[in-house]
């Protein structure tokens, strides 16, 4: 096998057209690729292929393994599990012919509405930087490289591609940049740049962040890449720190409305009908003939980019990659593996897991479609999918009866608001054909079963911000009239973030099942029945949504083109324990089916160790996490953040020690002049199984 060439020898080798086609993307003349770069024939430089996205491998005409969202995957509170999906997707991503994957998507969830929270990991950094990094080492496992993305603040669909998120260096510092850092040190080989602007300017174009934060202090040596149609300026870009220009089309991002409000979605209604056409292209080249961009600057940004090829493999070393591998049996499993590790059971007084025998009644407008994910760039279509009527019946031996109640819930996704631009679930084999969706009947079949299960969903997208937090349509009101026929109403929820659940005190269990993909049907079956634990906690605090930080409009969706961050860095749980609030169900929170003691926690070199018992008859997974209370403080900290989790399988009646280690940085504060600053005196570490059920406290020294 050839050894990786020499990039700089290549550097030299190359005309300034050739560089810039280097830089700036195009289409791929297959149509299958998200992103393009046609290569360098005359030096045996070959295409390269990027391709969408966070939930699997969305090749336009492909099919591929549709994983969970990634919410889900947070929702494991699982790292390795996040690993193992970042490489099954990788080798799809190898067989569908494509070098990059555009994922993981790391930002904060910062507002519940915001429709890409199902692409996104948590409310909280540790959780957020853990799970991105292991999708990051996962994917580049097999020479496939992995673009962590939106950087940086890209919080809101709202007016996405004007917005300036206005937010502190302490709160950059804290919460939004750590993902990313955590990416970086994983490896990661490139990293997207946001629509939106930070602090008045574009993420394409900010030096500060993308040069001096990124590049400089993190060290970053891979190529940054802009959203698609994301470029702001060329000179800008390019001296900021912008390397690779996608899709290599040119789109006028201007703002707000003229009365300063913000559109939903505000790109203009056409996409020019040019390749080549981008800001990197000739712009980029007049630049650097008038002196405004060095052409040193574009030799950097080719050697980063050809840097990105070599370390797929695709200038010299072939070795590197591993084998493509689409639609494997081990794939599918671990897409059900993902599903139910991220199924969150939220409460329950007894009536899971389900016994043998049961007879169900399977309710809800949609048990006859999988809920493969949201809308947007990240739509992947599956070979094969089951129902949750399917999953159902397939597992139960009691009688199992199928009801709609309702009328269909009306999905939404950017593809339909954005009609210029192709894409989008293949959902032929799904649609769901004429059913009876009488009420009445739903509630018949309630009353005559044993236990109702009533399975409801959100439908969010990329492009478009929730407008509630309640559920859709009618489905409020099915759950009360099933809740009323049956006092055994078990409800799945299938959600992209946190949903309103009015009728919660009505029913007997609660299960939050995320978008689970491919493996809807089945994975629901798996928890129902007990087959496996439901493995999920939450990676975002459920609670109504006046009680959230950032109800304020200045806030959210904010005015005058700007989201002003002034809840700074009490987001999430953080703003919960800072107001004592009490959420309808705190950050970390999930039940097993198996119950646990906290018996001890001991300080140690680097951190606590706890040892867990198993205080059931059942083998069952506890998520023993570690939250930090700062000493008295110079700045108002918040009351406690989580600084370590990890997770034990315990077999009934095992008792078992596992360790947290405690990273300086996870209980630090930034301060912009002094930068990472740990407060005088021992820190009180919680230890316990949510931000608001503590079991055990330890004073750490640190
Ligand atoms: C999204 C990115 C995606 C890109 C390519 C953009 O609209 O924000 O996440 O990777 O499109 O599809």
């Amino acid at each position: 096998m050839e050894s990786s060439r020499d990039i700089d020898a290549l550097v030299s080798d190359l005309t300034r057209s050739e560089k810039l086609s280097l830089v700036c993307g195009t289409v791929d003349p297959e149509g299958t690729a998200t992103g393009y770069l046609a290569g360098v024939d005359r030096l045996d430089i070959p295409p390269f292929r990027l391709v969408d996205g966070p939930l699997g491998v969305r090749a336009e005409g492909k099919r591929a393994t549709a994983f969970p969202a990634s919410i889900a995957t947070a929702a494991s509170f699982d790292p390795d599990l996040g690993h193992d999906q970042g490489r099954a997707m990788a080798r799809e991503a190898t067989a569908l012919g494509q070098d990059v994957l555009l994922a993981p998507g790391v930002n904060i969830v910062r507002v519940p509405q915001c429709g890409r929270n199902f692409e996104y990991l948590s409310e909280d950094p540790v959780l957020a930087g853990d799970v991105g990094a292991a999708l990051v080492s996962g994917i580049e496992s097999t020479g496939v490289l992995a673009t962590v993305k939106h950087f940086v603040a890209n919080n809101q669909e709202s007016a996405r591609t004007s917005v300036s998120a206005e937010v502190d260096e302490r709160t950059l510092r804290e919460l939004y940049l750590p993902p990313f850092r955590a990416a970086v040190d994983a490896g990661v080989g490139s990293v997207m740049t946001a629509y939106n602007r930070v602090n008045g300017s574009y993420m394409s174009d900010h030096a500060e962040l993308v040069g001096d934060v990124l590049k400089d202090e993190w060290g970053f040596d891979g190529y940054v890449v802009s959203d698609w149609y994301g470029l702001a300026t060329t000179v800008g870009a390019a001296t900021a720190g912008l390397d690779l220009e996608m899709p290599g089309v040119a789109l006028d991002t201007e703002t707000s409305n003229d009365d300063g409000s913000l559109d939903e979605f505000d790109w203009p209604d056409g996409i020019p009908d040019a390749t080549h056409a981008g800001l990197f292209g000739k712009p980029l080249s007049a630049a650097i003939d008038k002196g405004a961009v060095p052409p040193d600057r574009l030799d950097d940004m080719v050697r980063r980019v050809l840097g990105g090829m070599a370390r797929t493999g695709l200038l010299g070393d072939g070795s590197v990659r591993a084998d493509g591998a689409l639609d494997t049996p081990a794939h599918r499993a671990l897409a059900t593996r993902v599903a139910t590790r991220g199924t969150v059971l939220l409460e329950n007084d007894g009536v899971l897991p389900l016994a043998d025998g049961t007879d169900i009644a399977v309710i809800g407008p949609h048990v006859t479609e999988p809920k493969l994910g949201g809308g947007g760039s990240s739509e992947t279509t599956p070979f094969e999918a089951t129902t949750p009527a399917e999953g159902l019946s397939e597992r139960a031996d009691g009688t199992v009866t199928v009801a709609h109640g309702i009328p269909e819930i009306e999905s939404v996704s950017l593809f339909d608001l954005l009609p210029f631009v192709e894409g989008g679930h293949d959902e032929g084999d799904w649609n769901d054909e004429d059913h009876d969706r009488s009420m009445d009947t739903a509630v018949e079949a309630a009353a005559a079963a044993d236990v109702a299960v009533v399975f409801v969903r959100d439908t969010t997208t990329e492009g478009k911000d929730r407008d509630s937090l309640s559920l859709p349509g009618q489905q409020d009101e099915l759950i009360e009239a099933v809740a009323a026929a049956n006092d055994r109403t078990v409800v799945v929820v299938r959600s992209g973030g946190p949903v309103e659940m009015p009728w919660r005190d009505d029913v007997a269990a609660i299960l939050e099942a995320w978008y689970p993909g491919q493996a809807d049907g089945d994975a629901a079956a798996a928890v129902l029945y007990g087959d496996s634990d439901p493995g999920g906690r939450l990676p975002v605090t459920f609670a109504p949504a006046e009680d959230y930080p950032a109800t304020d409009k200045r806030q959210f969706p904010g005015i005058d083109g700007s989201a002003h961050y002034d809840e700074g860095v009490f987001v999430g749980y953080r703003h919960f324990d800072r107001t004592d609030t009490a959420p309808t169900y705190p950050f970390g929170h999930g039940h097993s089916y198996a119950t646990f003691e906290y018996r001890t926690a001991t300080e140690t070199d680097d951190g606590i160790e706890v040892t867990v018992e198993n205080t059931s008859d059942r083998p069952g997974r506890e998520v023993v996490q570690a939250y930090v209370r700062p000493p008295a403080s110079p700045v108002e900290r918040p009351p406690r953040e989580l600084a370590a989790f990890e997770s034990i399988e315990l077999d009934a009646g095992e008792s078992r020690s596992l360790s947290l280690s405690l990273d300086e940085l996870a209980h630090s504060y930034y301060d912009p002049d002094d930068g990472w600053v740990v407060d005088d005196g021992p820190h009180t570490v919680e230890i316990g199984r949510s931000a608001r059920d503590v079991q055990l406290t330890v004073e750490y020294d640190g």
